[in-house]
């Protein structure tokens, strides 16, 4: 058991976005000291609050997977804070088409997917022959990478199969006691894990969509290489490990509801329409729903013509759902274009049937 600690960087400090001055904060020196004795420390990055450990130490990648109640074979991504660490990570070439990625969007929320290098631990990539990568873009996760001078393995900070983390309390209430230490760095601006991306020849292949979408990617290697969303129906071999746990799901029930379909009707249909259920809905359908028929809770998710916003707050309404007591939350489907794919895809996962 630890006595785990919270310490707060400043807003002004991030809003700067001054890597410099954060390194030098308590914070972080004790963050670095912690990971440099192979402990684990949560984290704030642009996509979800990550838990951190130096990615080439057996001893300390395990912890990452004790605290998180991770299955073993559920590999992790190594973070960077410069190009310059690559080569202790990876193995052979970067291919043209990954370099014009990675200029493109690092830092930031895309992952690629290379042969590991034999500094690299099994524990790490779940005895995989290959290694994630991907440089975040929060000034205080670069901050915290670049002053420990190490690739950090980086899951999101929840415990396994629980929605992941975009605020520090998130990760308090998931792992008080089984890390020592929380840096806390305000709320997630994306709020949905990374884009896993796998180059085979000139195509690539979406292993989880995410932060960087497909047309973002599509506009980048151009027309003479094609992008897949690899378990979809374009590709129908499953290679991104982890896909077959539970993921992001709340404990209370939760059911997608599609929204070709009409909502009055099928609160009666299952006989949900009462003070028990919450209803996730775009501020669209909000608008359009009988008020004086629909008795359930009610929770606007946002306009479905701004679909960052709901995805920077989709991880915070599926926990606030679980601090009631509803005995299920429905939860409107959004379009699956844009970062909408990610969000679909988490919901998919978290959710146990679709309406
Ligand atoms: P998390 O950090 O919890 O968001 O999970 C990282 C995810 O990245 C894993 O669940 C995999 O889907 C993917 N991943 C990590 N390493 C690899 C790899 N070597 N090959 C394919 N997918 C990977
Ligand atoms: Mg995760």
């Amino acid at each position: 058991m630890y006595n785990t600690e919270v310490i707060k960087i400043d807003d002004g400090l991030i809003k700067e976005h001054s890597i410099n001055k954060i390194a030098k904060t308590t914070a972080i020196e004790k963050a670095a000291q912690l990971l440099l004795n192979n402990e684990v420390v949560a984290f704030p990055t642009e996509t979800v609050y990550g838990l951190g450990a130096n990615a080439l130490e057996k001893q300390a990648v395990s912890k990452i997977f004790e605290a998180k109640g991770r299955p073993t074979d559920n590999p992790l991504i190594a973070h960077i804070s410069d190009k310059n660490q690559l080569p202790v990570i990876i193995e052979g070439d970067v291919p043209e088409i990954a370099k014009k990625l990675i200029n493109k969007f690092w830092p930031g929320p895309l992952t690629l997917i290379f042969n590991k290098s034999l500094r690299m631990p099994q524990v790490t990539t779940a005895g995989l022959n290959t290694v994630a990568v991907r440089m975040p873009s929060h000034p205080v996760a670069l901050a915290l990478i670049s002053k420990v001078n190490l690739p950090l393995a980086a899951p999101s900070a929840n415990s396994s199969g629980f929605p992941s983390p975009t605020r520090a309390q998130h990760v308090y209430n998931d792992l008080n006691g089984k890390i020592p230490l929380i840096v806390d760095g305000g709320i997630c601006n994306i709020g949905v894990e990374s884009t896993v991306i796998e180059i085979e020849g000139n195509t690539v292949n979406i292993l989880r969509p995410g932060g960087i979408t497909r047309k973002m990617i599509s506009e980048v290697i151009g027309d003479s290489y094609q992008v897949k969303l690899e378990n979809s129906a374009e590709v129908n071999r499953p290679k991104s490990p982890g896909m077959k746990y539970k993921h992001y799901a709340p404990n209370t029930p939760l059911w997608i509801l599609k929204n070709e379909n009409n909502l009055e009707e099928l609160l009666s249909k299952y006989n949900i329409n009462n003070k028990e259920t919450l209803l996730i809905l775009s501020s669209e359908t909000l608008n359009e729903i009988d008020k004086g028929f629909v008795k359930t809770n009610i929770k606007n998710m946002g306009t479905i013509n701004n679909l960052e916003y709901i995805a920077k707050n989709l991880f915070n309404l599926l926990r606030e759902a679980d601090q009631k007591d509803y005995e299920l939350v429905l939860i409107e489907e959004v379009p699956n274009t844009d970062i909408g794919e990610a969000v679909m895809n988490r919901l998919k996962k978290a959710a146990i049937k679709t309406i």
